[in-house]
């Protein structure tokens, strides 16, 4: 059976109602995740998902996997997106050619995961992500690698490990997560196939997981994340079921690879929906299992500058989002872990080290107890600890050694810091100002305005005394 509907099941076609947001289903027996049920099929001339609005790429691979016989779906995000009116980020496709099928048809693919079983197929610096039907409750994780033989594997807390079968769309559409998540739009037709109710569901705008939710997060406690994420993002509503078993099993959280969450931070905090997600991570418990000095810091000093700084850093990421400016793991960690930072710095011995070593000694300690939970790489770490070590530099306004500031690599990240440092209180606003003015001036008017200040200290808040050794006269 091959790019048409599924023989032997009666399909029932439901009509949704673009403008008024209405869908009416009109099938004879109740659909519920776990039931073999028919799937809802809505054609095209009743759901608002238009070619148009699909990558080219993904287009070429769909009609290509189609013309050569096979079943081929946009899935996932993508339809989910379309199906409200948002641009999508992907488009994933799933099909129910085998990954060596694939790759035959695409000179420009590639297998990936661990033992292959998932294709790219490469378009510049586009990649088109190609699945194959998986069976029921095969995981999908990062490599999406499946066991050649065919059997699933659980670890001892009934996490799946590895599953291996290669599945129909009936069986494909249990695996996933939420019911908007496992939407198909067929290419045959350009319907939208639904198993879940999904459309239903995004259409109320609530998230709900498939199947049994405590049995979907112990399989992978990583959905937790997902269902925050997706709240936050598309301002749904999770589901009293899946939502109410969370708190209680956040804990799980830290059974997850440090590296996985890295991954899943970066996407809960950098796509332009960070504030919301962090209010939902507290309101869920889940924030202590990722970020857990910025959950301390919350508990203990909520009303203080450095949380404030914190709040303010993540409304600025996202503006930056929403205006297409870039955002960086550098700056969005030096933001989330300076209340910490700040607070071990406040509590090493005053004076007994150098300012700047003082903060790179603060960053070190705290980004080493991050590390345990989420695992950021050194790229960027390193320039995280430098911009925030850089920041007593901008006391100095005297001379070349201001000039010098300016031309540092890391100076935009490092005056941006300082600006939301202003913002929140924890540094003068005056200095902030300074800053930003002189880099209005001509190379001329910065010397004049550098040496005006010879001989100056401008304020900074509490400073740590500096000994500094005399040069010899010459
Ligand atoms: P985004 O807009 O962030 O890309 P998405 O829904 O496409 O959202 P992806 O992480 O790209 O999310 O995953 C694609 C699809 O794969 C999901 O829609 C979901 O159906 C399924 N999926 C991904 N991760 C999981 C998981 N951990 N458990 C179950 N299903 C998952
Ligand atoms: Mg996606």
């Amino acid at each position: 059976m091959r790019g048409v509907a599924p023989s032997g099941c009666g399909i029932i076609r439901a009509a949704f109602n673009v403008s008024s947001g209405t869908y009416s289903l009109d099938h004879s027996k109740p659909l519920h995740a776990g039931s073999s049920a028919n799937p809802v099929i809505v054609p095209r001339d009743q759901h608002p998902v238009s070619r148009s609005q699909i990558s080219q790429n993904a287009l070429k691979v769909l009609y290509r996997l189609k013309d050569a016989g096979y079943q081929a779906f946009l899935v996932g995000g993508a339809v989910r997106d379309l199906l409200l009116g948002i641009e999508p980020k992907d488009f994933d496709i799933v099909t129910d050619a085998h990954p060596e099928q694939v790759k035959e048809l695409f000179r420009n693919c590639r297998l990936i995961g661990r033992r292959f079983h998932l294709a790219h197929v490469r378009f510049g610096q586009d990649i088109v992500e190609v699945a194959t039907f998986r069976a029921a409750h095969t995981p999908i994780d990062d490599d999406n690698s499946v066991d050649e033989d065919g059997s699933r594997v659980l670890d001892e807390r009934g996490r799946i490990l590895r599953d291996n079968l290669y599945g129909t769309i009936e069986e494909d559409v249990w695996r996933r997560d939420f019911t908007a998540n496992a939407l198909y739009y067929s290419i045959q037709d350009f319907s939208i196939w639904d198993y879940v109710g999904g459309v239903e569901d995004a259409r109320a705008r609530v998230l709900k997981l498939i199947g049994d939710p405590e049995t979907r997060y112990h399989e992978d406690a990583v959905r937790m994340l997902r269902a925050v994420r997706f709240a936050a993002k598309l301002n749904f509503s999770i589901h009293r079921d899946s939502a109410e078993p969370i708190a209680r099993l956040a804990g799980m959280l830290d059974g997850i690879p440090a590296a996985r969450l890295f991954d899943e931070v970066c996407k809960l905090f950098l796509a332009g929906f960070a504030v919301n997600a962090f209010d939902l991570l507290v309101h869920y418990g889940l924030l202590e299992h990722l970020l857990p000095a910025a959950a301390r810091a919350l508990a203990q000093q909520s009303s203080s500058n450095a949380v404030r700084l914190l709040r303010l850093g993540l409304e600025g990421t996202d503006k930056r989002v929403l205006q297409d400016k870039p955002v960086t793991p550098t700056f969005l960690f030096a933001v989330l872990l300076w209340p910490a930072i700040k607070a071990t710095y406040d509590a090493q011995e005053q004076g007994a080290l150098q300012d700047t070593q003082a903060w790179f000694t603060a960053c070190d300690r705290v980004v080493a107890q991050q590390q345990k939970r989420v695992a950021i790489p050194k790229r960027f770490t390193i320039p995280m600890t430098e911009l925030i070590a850089m920041q007593p530099r901008f006391e100095r306004r005297d001379g070349r050694r201001a000039l010098r500031l300016l031309e540092h690599p890391r100076f935009r990240a490092a005056y941006d810091f300082l600006l939301l440092r202003a913002a929140a209180g924890e540094a003068d606003p005056m200095l902030a100002e300074w800053w930003t003015n002189i880099q209005t001036l001509t190379p001329e008017e910065r010397i004049t305005l550098v040496e005006q200040n010879v001989g100056s200290t401008p304020s900074d808040g509490p400073k740590r005394r500096r000994r500094r050794r005399r040069r010899p006269a010459v």
